[in-house]
């Protein structure tokens, strides 16, 4: 059984498809997109949506009970849920700042924290946080969101540490520039001159690396940062 929180669309979506796809039960969370999360749910026997703020602590306890009832165990957590309040710094208020570190930061706490409690009892798991190149290179205009994802990297090394002897596993895939709703609108042509390979990265690029961070083939690997950017942060 998997729970990835924000699988409502973009990325997330892409996550609980595929796993859906390959015979796992997935739980998802979903903020505003309920006919999204709803149309998900139709179209799968095994997909189920849960409404819920990642911001909201007491929330996540609840669904992590919820969900370790009806299956009995949890065997991967994926941390997808995200946003973007871009400004440069002298620009940027207090809400842009507490939003985006709450929700990408504070969400990722929140569902680590219940979820890491069940796996110890079970002695395996594995949590795949979703950070960016922005919390490595830091990018101009995302000082909140890049200090959001830099601590996810950090969060996830020292969760691989803690968690390590319990039989979890913790790693973070960092996302170059893919094409979701987050990037509309961007005008990523420059951008992309100097990345090495070219082109804006697809939701598949992603599932992907999640699918083998899953698989018992990364079984040994743990702690890792695995950058899926077609070599724009080199
Ligand atoms: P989207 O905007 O397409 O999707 C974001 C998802 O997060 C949605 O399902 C949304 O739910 C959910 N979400 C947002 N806020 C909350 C909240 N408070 N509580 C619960 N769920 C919430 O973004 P992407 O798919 O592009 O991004 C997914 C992840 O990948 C994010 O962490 C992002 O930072 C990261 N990433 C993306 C990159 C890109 O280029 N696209 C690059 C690097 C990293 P709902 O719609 O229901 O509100």
């Amino acid at each position: 059984m998997v729970l990835i929180t924000g699988g409502s669309k973009g990325i997330g979506e892409g996550i609980v498809r595929d796993f859906a796809a390959r015979g796992w039960s997935a739980h998802f969370t979903y903020h505003n997109s309920h006919e999204k999360a709803e149309c998900l749910e139709r179209e799968f026997s095994n997909v189920y949506a849960h409404h819920a703020d990642v911001t909201d602590y007491q929330t996540a306890k609840a669904i992590v009970k919820e969900v370790t009832n009806q299956h009995g165990k949890i065997d991967c957590l994926i941390n997808n849920a995200g946003i973007t309040k871009d400004k440069t710094i002298g620009f940027m208020n207090e809400s842009n700042w507490r939003d985006v570190i709450e929700t990408n930061l504070t969400g990722n706490f929140n569902y680590s924290k219940f979820v890491s409690k069940q796996m110890m009892k079970q002695k395996s798991g594995s949590i795949i946080n979703i950070a960016s190149i922005s919390g490595m290179i830091g990018i101009p205009g995302q000082a909140n969101y890049s200090a959001s994802k830099a601590g996810i990297i950090t969060l996830t090394r020292t969760m691989a540490k803690e968690l390590g002897p319990f039989n979890i596993k913790v790693n973070v895939v960092s996302p170059g520039f893919i094409e979701t709703s987050m990037t509309e609108g961007v005008n990523y042509q420059d951008m992309l001159e100097g990345a090495p390979l070219k082109r804006v990265g697809q939701i598949g690029d992603i599932t992907g690396v999640v699918h083998f961070l899953t698989s018992s083939e990364a079984d040994y690997i743990t702690g890792q940062n695995f950058v899926v950017d077609g070599g724009l942060s080199i």
